[in-house]
């Protein structure tokens, strides 16, 4: 009778393996799926969005982490936020960075007049002197109503509208150097 070859050490030891592989692919499927939930949170605050990432690697394993990959946001939640930061402070700085509107010289935003073609570029508040814009008829520091107009300071009274007088009789202010009689004959003929 041929002896069989003894298969029980080969048969465990591939059991071993296989348990082993098996052991592998689950720890590896439970790092993606963590993975990806962290990586879903990090990049959205959407709820439904996190949980259809998850389902795509729970489900697809690999493919789905794959997919997954391709699909997701481009950048972070941190990343978008210092993003939008860098902007603001980007935008901030040019309007910090102001020039005067008449000649463009370079000006401070608290500047009264522009030191290069002395317009006008902002006031003082009459209450607390601080620096205001010109179209504001309110200080927003202390709530004072701002009186005196910006345009036209220089109070300009019209003159007053010529008086009628009557025509026939002009108010002729006798001088005293040059008293002029019409002689009788001077003086029109009536009839
Ligand atoms: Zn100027
Ligand atoms: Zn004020």
């Amino acid at each position: 009778m041929p002896q069989l070859p003894d298969l029980t050490g080969f048969a465990s030891a591939l059991q071993f393996v296989v348990a082993c592989i098996g052991a592998y692919l689950f720890a590896l499927w439970i790092a993606m799926i963590v993975w990806t939930w962290r990586d879903a949170r990090a990049r959205s605050r959407d709820i439904f969005t996190q949980g259809l990432s998850l389902a795509l690697v729970v489900i697809f394993n690999l493919p789905g982490l794959l997919l997954y990959m391709i699909l997701r946001p481009r950048e972070t939640l941190a990343e978008k936020y210092e993003r939008e930061l860098a902007g603001e402070a980007m935008l901030q700085d040019i309007e910090e960075r102001q020039v005067c509107p008449v000649c463009h010289h370079k000006i401070a935003r608290d500047f009264l007049v522009c030191p290069n073609c002395h317009t006008k570029l902002h006031k003082k508040c009459d209450h607390c002197e601080r620096v205001l814009n010109l179209k504001w008829n309110v200080c927003p520091y202390c709530g004072e109503t701002q009186g005196t107009p910006v345009v036209g300071r220089t109070v300009t009274t019209p003159p007053p509208p010529p008086a009628r007088l009557p025509r026939r009789e002009a108010p002729t202010l006798p001088s005293p150097e040059t008293p002029k009689p019409l002689p009788p004959s001077a003086q029109p003929a009536e009839g």
